[in-house]
């Protein structure tokens, strides 16, 4: 049996709302999760209903919150309807008395935040909710039920990490800072120092809160109706460590394709082939078709000094020089010396590949009259 203090969660999403009690018609949303939203995901991991839910909040009230927040997020609002002229359904599927018309209202949510929080207190009780949390009973959301976490809440050491969860600590503070805080990619840069909203509570009788300790009204009392009690938090931040990223750097976004029906991409070509008295800038014979010398600008605002003109065969060894290195954005100019010899190398292979192509075709179709004569040529 596990005797630690402290379990840690990890509440991350596209959105999240930590409503404040207001019930009203702009819900706005807390800076960090709320004890009663907390609690309240706590409650649905163990499959405590509203109302069963009462008996058991003194007992999860006893645990101290701490949120340290990695990400804080971007506020966004939603323009919101409940009802349009058909009623408003109850849960059962009955209809609301009264409720024909549409409720317009205004909700707050915070967009792409992550935050890490800790709960500590009772090691019986802090064993029951990890083992909530691993296998919820009913759908965990964050703050609302349209958001879904989008990683596991019982947050998961990294690899290698040395923290645990749940784990001891000695304090809120200890605990906040055990965790590594990750970036989200490689290469991404760290933050060094976050913000945390840690719970206060007097270490002894006859203690005094802080002058700076805010007030929040989100200690649930009762869920169904609901039902607050007041607490302190004191803000502050924390230095922290970076741990490893949570995943590789992504691909560098596709590169955007020159769309060749545009008119004036078509116009552009047509410019840059007339530019270039319509020969190939490398071998002088004439141009059938012209290459991005960068693809930053393709298909937008490119002007002919991207494209050079080129026959069919440079074009196509342009082409596989550029393939072959694995080029980016920036492409081959063929008409700098430093890929002259890359360029005459690759028509050479061309030419010796089609011709063998050629002669492979004239052998499986022809008759074997041709055939014997076309053997003996190639033998020659
Ligand atoms: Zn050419």
């Amino acid at each position: 049996m596990s005797a630690a203090n402290t379990v840690f969660l990890r509440l991350e999403g596209l959105l999240q709302a930590w409503g404040d009690t207001s019930k009203f018609v702009i819900r706005r949303s807390m800076v960090a999760p709320t004890k009663s939203g907390v609690l309240g995901m706590v409650c649905c991991a163990i499959g405590l209903s509203r109302q069963a839910a009462g008996d058991r909040l003194p007992e999860l009230n006893g645990l101290v919150m701490g949120v340290r927040l990695d990400r804080p997020g971007i506020r966004w609002w939603d323009y919101h309807t409940v009802g349009a002229g058909i009623g408003m359904t109850t849960a059962g599927g009955g209809l609301k008395t009264g409720a024909q018309g549409t409720l317009v209202t205004r909700r707050e949510y915070l967009a792409d935040a992550s935050f890490l929080v800790a709960l500590q207190g009772d090691t019986s009780l802090v064993a029951e909710i990890v083992g909530a949390l691993a296998r919820p009973k009913w759908p965990v959301f964050l703050g609302r039920r349209s958001c879904p976490p989008s990683v596991p809440v019982l947050a998961r050491p990294e690899k290698g990490g040395t923290w645990t969860n749940p784990g001891t600590h000695a304090g809120l503070e200890a605990a906040l800072a055990a965790v590594p805080w990750r970036p989200r990619s490689e290469g991404d840069p760290s933050v060094g120092e976050v913000e945390t909203i840690v719970e206060w509570r007097p270490s002894r009788e006859g203690d005094l809160a802080p002058d700076e300790a805010e007030v929040w009204y989100d200690t649930p009392r009762y869920f169904d109706p609901p039902v607050h009690e007041p607490r302190l938090v004191l803000r502050g931040s924390m230095s922290v460590v970076a741990g490893p990223a949570e995943q590789a750097r992504p691909p560098a976004p596709p590169r955007p394709r020159a769309d060749y029906r545009n008119s004036e991409y078509r116009a552009r070509r047509a410019l840059r082939l007339a530019s270039d008295s319509g020969l190939c800038v490398f071998c002088k014979n004439p141009a059938t078709t012209v290459q991005h010398i960068t693809y930053r600008r393709a298909g937008g605002e490119e002007s002919q000094e991207d494209l050079r003109a080129l026959c069919r065969l440079c074009h196509d060894a342009v082409t596989m020089v550029e393939y072959g290195r694995g080029m980016g954005l920036d492409r081959i100019d063929p008409c700098e010396p430093q890929w002259r010899d890359d360029i005459l190398r690759t028509r050479g292979e061309i030419l010796r590949f089609r011709s063998e192509e050629g002669r492979c075709r004239a052998l499986r179709e022809a008759p074997q009259a041709v055939r014997r004569e076309v053997l003996e040529e190639s033998e020659g």
